[in-house]
């Protein structure tokens, strides 16, 4: 498994401190998982999230999570498959 997995409950990346999904994680995920399941995988971590940090907003919750799993060439993006 990946070294880039969330620290709970401030969900920074265990490996490089990073808010998670930091970068090496966000790549590992899109290639294990593809488009669909990561959304779904993402979506379950938002959940929990929210539950751990109540001061951040959803919308701040949704850009972490999963905008960067819907809009590919937009900013940072990792290729995804399929
Ligand atoms: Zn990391």
């Amino acid at each position: 498994m990946s070294e880039h997995r969330p620290k709970r409950p401030s969900w920074d990346c265990l490996a490089c401190t990073r808010p998670w999904p930091c970068d090496p994680a966000r790549e590992e995920l899109a290639t294990e998982l593809g488009r669909t399941s990561l959304a779904m995988y993402l979506f379950a971590y938002l959940n929990e999230a929210a539950g751990d940090m109540p001061s951040v907003t959803p919308g701040e919750l949704y850009e972490r999570f999963l905008a960067w799993t819907r809009t590919p060439g937009s900013g940072k993006s990792v290729g995804l498959p399929g």
